[in-house]
């Protein structure tokens, strides 16, 4: 049995973990830093980079404390490496390298998105590859082929926001807060999809990619509109508005589903035979995305694999594992290696409308 740590900073989560081979996790410590970024409506890197640094060490003695083990019983240190923040992946990088070199360790570089990708391997060992994965989460919105360990077809991303942040920014106009995508999907339960027409970004299209900012900007302009309450003909009756604040939520969310299951549908139908339709990343948590998706794949006699909420947000878990399928094939990286804001899963994958020259 092998064991792995796997270290996790590459945006407001820090975290640690140990995963064996066998799929166990035997200790993880996640610290979340919504409160310290929640004042100013999003993450500030140099804020959060701060903030790993102060707490990634004492979490990693934990999580080995949790266990009964040190780095001794450890075979290989796996952190992400990008893409993300990157004083937080530095952070992470850094402190895996230094523990890699005093321990005599492997050291092995992951790239974040490959841990969201491989993640739902570490829940499900019947998941063979192929598998068609949605990596919907705050910073990305792609349809990744997945056909091995870094073998990634790129076959769809969005053209501006990711679906995590369409959800954020949405919440944040209807005065949810930050991070606003589970709140938003409360409120959405108590409200009526069809009481606020909403665009829906490229159905239909010819592109296979995403685009959620004219969607997100639709809810704006229809929170602006938003009629005030009246007074009505009885004393001291009153007319609500034509809709809610939670209608908004409900339209909204249901215009990001069918935007998803129609790219997804389209992704389908042109890649060939896959063993499952997979969904990770932070948005998964949703329960009316994984519901239209569970039937998408019912459409397709696919079986649909969501993993554990817990693995779906990011988490260290998910580093160690990917770390673990690369050291099982033998690999793993130099001291020297550097850490990447930007890292595409798939570099062959062709530039998307609208994206800049940030190679
Ligand atoms: P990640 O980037 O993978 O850490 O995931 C965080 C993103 O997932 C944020 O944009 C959250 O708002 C979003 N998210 C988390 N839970 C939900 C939910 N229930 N519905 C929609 N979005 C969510
Ligand atoms: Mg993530």
């Amino acid at each position: 049995m092998r064991i792995i740590l796997g270290i996790e900073s590459s945006c407001d989560e820090t975290a640690a973990a140990l995963v064996t081979s066998e799929r166990t996790i035997l200790a993880q410590h996640i610290a979340s830093q919504d409160e310290v970024h929640r004042p100013y409506g999003g993450v500030v890197p140099e804020i959060a980079a701060r903030a790993h640094a102060e707490r990634l060490a004492p979490m990693i003695e934990a999580t080995l404390a949790d266990a009964g083990m040190t780095l001794d019983d450890v075979d290989a240190i796996a952190a992400t490496a990008g893409p993300g923040l990157i004083g937080g992946v530095m952070v992470g990088l850094v402190t895996a390298k230094a523990l890699a070199m005093a321990a005599d360790k492997p050291l092995i570089a992951v790239n974040h998105l490959e841990g969201h990708a491989l993640s739902p391997r570490l829940a499900d060992p019947e998941l063979a590859y192929p598998y068609l994965l949605l990596l919907v989460s705050g910073g990305h919105c792609q349809i990744l082929l997945v056909e091995g360990v870094g073998q990634f077809r790129r076959l769809a991303t969005t053209i501006d926001d990711a679906l995590g942040e369409a959800f954020d920014k949405s919440a944040k106009v209807l005065g949810l807060g930050y991070p606003g995508g589970p709140a938003l999907e409360r409120l959405a339960r108590e409200g009526d999809a069809k009481k606020v027409p909403l665009p829906r970004p490229l159905l239909g299209s010819a592109e296979p990619h995403f685009s959620f900012a004219g969607l997100k900007s639709a809810v704006l302009r229809a929170k602006q509109n938003m009629p005030p309450p009246v007074q009505g003909c009885v004393a001291g009756s009153v007319v609500p508005p034509a809709y809610s604040d939670a209608d908004i939520a409900a339209s909204f969310q249901q215009a990001a589903i069918d935007c998803l299951i129609d790219r997804a549908r389209r992704a389908l139908a042109g890649v060939g035979p896959v063993n499952a339709l997979v969904v990770a990343g932070g948005v998964a948590a949703n329960t009316a995305i994984r519901t239209a998706l569970e039937n998408l794949a019912a459409d397709h006699d696919l079986p649909f694999i969501a993993p554990p909420l817990a693995l779906c947000t990011d988490n260290a878990a998910m580093i160690a594992w990917a770390g673990l399928e690369r050291f099982e094939r033998g690999q793993s990286d130099p001291l020297d290696v550097a850490a990447r804001p930007r890292w595409p899963l798939d570099p062959d994958a062709e530039a998307v409308r609208g994206a800049g020259v940030k190679a």
